[in-house]
């Protein structure tokens, strides 16, 4: 496997066709990564990572869901962290097209789903504006890992009848780009990514319009991965905890009834015997 760490140096050489014919262009195959951990890969991601020749990757795959990459294929990062982007959307954009124009069929890892806060919509439709075929293969989302791992049921027939995932990237400086009414319902389970850097603005906007300050909240932090972390406590005093706790990215904010099952779950889950 070679890791090719600078993707702005990686050359799309056209493959020749047969008889001298240029190349017939490469396919694509958008493939959700899960939360984390390997075991959590479908059965397609996993044979698509096996068949790839070229894997272009995102910061948040697990490394360890790396060791499906065949030996002599080429991996690609092109990685973002909010503040610390590796390449623009745009060039990555740019980079796939360039490839597949070159006759390379590539994989596309991102983790958990694609479809879900990946991106993978504006890369689709660049796909398919530019006339290349591709194929999109989902993930578990975080929300579903961190649920599953930390014992938190997403929906319950006594406590959530709706569940929202929502993004706490918010645009620009201090711009709240939420419908904060509807994720104040009652009833409800909102998931909340990328929600670390806005965190006390969350929770106070919860309050601020309807949701009461002793609503059970949650950081569910690396879900799936052995360092996985779950903080609960309320829309009150999350943030604080957040702080004392030190949390840090990737983590989900969950906030609704149902974190309130989280421990007695935890007690069973960690009872059981698999
Ligand atoms: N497409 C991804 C989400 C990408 S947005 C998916 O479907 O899961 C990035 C955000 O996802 C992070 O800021 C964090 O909120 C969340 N996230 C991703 N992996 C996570 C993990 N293992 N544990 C907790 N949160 C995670």
């Amino acid at each position: 496997m070679s890791f090719i760490e600078d993707a702005r140096w990686f050359s799309a050489t056209p493959t020749a066709g047969p008889a001298g014919k240029p190349a017939a262009q490469g396919r694509v195959t958008l493939v959700g990564a899960g939360p984390g951990d390997p075991e959590l890969l479908t059965l397609r991601a996993v044979k698509a990572l096996r068949g790839a020749s070229l894997v272009l990757y995102d910061h948040l795959v697990g490394r360890e869901v790396l060791r499906y990459v065949a030996d002599d294929a080429d991996l690609i990062y092109v990685g973002k962290e909010s503040s610390q982007h590796t390449l623009p959307q745009e060039s990555i954009i740019d980079l796939m097209l360039r490839l597949a124009r070159s006759g390379r069929s590539m994989v596309r890892l991102k983790g958990g789903d694609g479809f879900i806060f990946g991106r993978g919509g504006e890369e689709a439709q660049a796909l398919a504006e530019a006339g290349i075929a591709f194929e999109v293969v989902p993930g578990i989302t975080a929300a579903q890992g961190a649920g599953a791992c930390a014992g938190i049921p997403l929906t319950h027939r006594d406590h959530a009848a709706t569940l929202v995932f929502a993004t706490g990237h918010l645009r620009g400086e201090n711009e709240v780009a939420l419908d904060w009414q509807a994720l104040a319902r009652p009833r409800q389970t909102v998931v909340i990514y990328m929600g670390m850097g806005t965190l006390p603005v969350i929770c106070e906007q919860l309050v601020r319009h309807g949701l009461p300050a002793a609503t059970p909240a949650a950081l569910v932090e690396q879900a799936s991965l052995p360092g996985q972390r779950c903080i609960t406590g309320t829309l009150q005093d999350l943030p604080t905890l957040a702080e004392q706790h030190k949390v840090r990215p990737p983590a989900l904010i969950v906030v609704g009834e149902v974190v309130a099952l989280q421990p007695q779950l935890m007690r069973g889950m960690q009872g059981a015997v698999l």
